[in-house]
């Protein structure tokens, strides 16, 4: 389980990214999140302004 981001809603604000404790989202068009390193705890789509972080 890995938590995703929507590659249509994501607006690339960083947020996401700075919220993460793994270090687990990497920067780009979209944003991408690294499934071997996110633990799923929700912290990055709690940030996201575009709803666009959900788990899978
Ligand atoms: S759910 Fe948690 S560990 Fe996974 S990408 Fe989001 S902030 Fe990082
Ligand atoms: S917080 Fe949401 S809109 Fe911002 S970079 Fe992350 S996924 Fe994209």
């Amino acid at each position: 389980m890995a938590h995703k981001i929507a590659a249509d809603k994501c607006a690339g604000c960083g947020a996401c990214k700075d919220a993460c404790p793994t270090e687990a989202i990497n920067e780009g068009t979209p944003y991408t999140i690294d499934a071997e390193k996110c633990v799923d705890c929700g912290a990055c789509a709690a940030q996201c302004p575009c709803e666009a972080i959900s788990a899978e």
